[in-house]
């Protein structure tokens, strides 16, 4: 970039691909394009075969019991709405309560307040805590309380990198019936995760940030729950059987895949699977958390650079996410002077405007964000970006 090596630091927004990934790709418009499900011919079962197979590798990563909980969408944002679509319009009435956080993704904002608008029903925030690194217990209680019908909480903060003690939210959420759908944007790229210890009815993920292709990600949700839930969009393959009036569903997890679906990315996803797998989200987990670690201590030792105060000091309860401020300098500017370097970051509000500009109180932040690929030399190369933008700004 600009004559640089390429730091790639906005691992938040989208990661990079593996070659595997874009050889699968390749392979399957190459070799068996076909659509899925129909054809009796081979190189439609193969298609059908990898796309079923992508599904039970994402089962299998997340701990799902079947392909039955795995519902392939476009990304979480869809997810996300679905759920707010379908179960919501069911189970949330004139006066109900839904429950999210200050920190949450527009996506996991919007669909609620759609639902809440349409059916009359009241959106309830859980407060920060006094340190902005987490969520406050005494709030989430005191929310509790109102009886909400579904707690929706980001696992991991995109701007904070908070990871939030979701089984445990869940637990409480459960014992006073409430549904939980969690945010796994940012988590299920970086750490393992298993949806049945969490216990959660929910889980949504976005396969671009987890070395896969763009437009395709996955709703899990428990079985019973989806048995239960009508589907989103009607039309070919989630269908039994149609007669003139009226038509039988399909079986799960079918039933929520109207149309074609994204065969290519579908069978792409598989393949980032697989490469997560060969390296280990244990070991993906360990190796940002040492980045991590890193940048805190390499930022934080910066003479106007502030870094505490957006998202926790430790960093066994911090993703690979910090966001920071540099005194008297916009984020945009700090974001160009770094891509003149050939850093790539973030600036903006992170599509967390309630958080950013509400509860921090900034117009925006700026935010580096590490995947499997990064190293100690590109956080070394954002130190002197740093340095470069104080120049800059004589700051
Ligand atoms: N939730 C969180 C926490 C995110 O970080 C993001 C992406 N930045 C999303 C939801 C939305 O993901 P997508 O745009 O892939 O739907």
């Amino acid at each position: 970039m600009n004559g640089k090596r390429l730091v790639y630091l906005d691992n938040a927004a989208t990661s990079q691909k593996p070659n595997k990934v874009i050889d699968a790709i390749h392979d399957y418009y190459t070799q068996y394009n076909a659509n899925i499900h129909r054809g009796v011919y081979k190189i439609s079962e193969r298609a059908t075969e990898e796309y079923i197979n992508s599904k039970q590798k994402l089962a299998d990563m997340v701990g799902a019991s079947s392909i039955e909980e795995i519902i392939y969408v476009r990304n979480t944002t869809e997810a996300i709405n679905l759920v707010a679509l379908t179960w919501g319009e069911m189970n949330v009435k004139k006066g109900d309560h839904i429950l999210i956080s200050q920190m949450e993704h527009h996506s996991n904002i919007i669909p609620w307040q759609m639902l809440a608008k349409r059916n009359d029903a009241v959106l309830d925030y859980i407060e920060l805590d006094d340190n902005k690194a987490g969520l406050s217990e005494d709030s989430f209680k005191e929310q509790l309380d109102k009886d909400p019908k579904i707690v929706s909480i980001a696992h991991v903060s995109n701007v904070l990198g908070s990871i939030n003690d979701v089984k445990k939210i869940t637990k409480l959420a459960h014992d006073r019936g409430a549904f939980v759908l969690v945010d796994g944007a940012q988590s299920a790229p970086h750490m393992k995760v298993d949806v049945a210890d969490l216990d959660c009815d929910f889980f949504a993920l976005s396969a671009h940030k987890m070395l896969g292709p763009t437009g395709i990600g996955a709703l899990y949700a428990k079985r019973e729950v989806l048995d239960k839930m009508p589907p989103l969009f009607g039309g070919g393959d989630m269908i039994k059987s149609v007669s003139m009036q009226t038509y039988t569903p399909n079986d799960l997890p079918w039933k929520f895949e109207a149309g074609t679906s994204n065969i290519e990315g579908g069978i792409a996803f598989g393949a980032a699977i697989d490469y997560l797998d060969g390296v280990g989200l244990d070991s993906i987990r360990k190796h940002e958390k040492k980045l991590t670690e890193y940048a805190i201590k390499s930022l934080s030792e910066i003479d106007g650079v502030r870094v505490f105060g957006y998202g926790p000091k430790e960093t066994d309860k911090r993703g690979g996410v910090v966001s920071f401020s540099i005194r008297g300098v916009h984020p945009h500017d700090v974001a160009t002077i770094f891509d003149s370097d050939g850093v790539a970051i973030r600036a903006g509000h992170h599509c967390a405007m309630p958080l950013v500009t509400g509860v921090l109180g900034q117009g925006s932040l700026s935010r580096i964000s590490f995947y499997l690929y990064n190293d100690i030399d590109d956080i070394d190369k954002a130190v002197r970006a740093i340095e470069k933008v104080k120049k800059i700004f004589k700051c």
